[in-house]
C-alpha cells in the first residue's frame, strides 16, 4: 500500500472515531442520519484528488453512504454546515486555496501518518467498541 492509501485509511478511522460516541454511534454530517461507526464513511467537501485537503480535519467529516456516494458528497449542505461550524471566511479561504496546485512531501505525509495513528489510539481509549488501527 502506498503512503497516500495508508493515510486515507488512517485518516478515515480518525474522522469516524472522532464523530462517534463511546458506543460507536454518530450522525451523518450532512443529513443527520444516525449510524454506526462501521457503516459510516469519511466524506470530503473538496474532492480527494486535491491532496492539500485530502487529510484535512476541516475538509473531511463522517457521512452516510447515501450522502457520500449517491449524492456525491451532498456538497451544498456540506458547505452550509462547514460555514456554520468554522465561519464563512475560513471555508471560502479553503476553497480559494484548493485552486492552487499543491503537493505534500513524503516526509510531511510520514509525519501526518504517525500523528493520525497516535490520535486514533488516543480516541479508541474512550470507546466501548473495537477497531483495528493499522
Ligand atoms: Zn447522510
Amino acid at each position: 500500500m502506498n503512503l497516500d492509501k495508508k493515510l486515507d485509511v488512517l485518516h478515515s478511522i480518525f474522522t469516524r472515531l472522532k464523530s462517534c460516541d463511546e458506543n460507536g454511534f454518530c450522525n451523518c454530517y450532512t443529513c443527520n442520519d444516525n449510524m454506526t461507526y462501521y457503516i459510516s464513511e469519511n466524506g470530503h467537501f473538496i474532492i480527494r484528488q486535491n491532496t492539500q485537503f485530502r487529510w484535512s480535519d476541516i475538509n473531511t467529516k463522517q457521512q452516510c453512504d447515501y450522502c457520500n456516494v449517491d449524492l456525491q458528497g451532498n456538497v451544498v449542505v456540506f458547505e452550509e454546515r462547514l460555514k456554520g461550524q468554522y465561519g464563512i471566511d475560513k471555508i471560502d479561504e479553503m476553497k480559494q486555496m484548493s485552486k492552487v496546485s499543491f503537493k505534500m512531501t513524503k516526509w510531511e505525509k510520514e509525519e501526518l501518518l504517525k500523528l493520525r495513528r497516535k490520535q486514533c489510539r488516543e480516541l479508541l481509549k474512550s470507546k466501548n467498541f473495537k477497531v483495528t488501527i493499522p
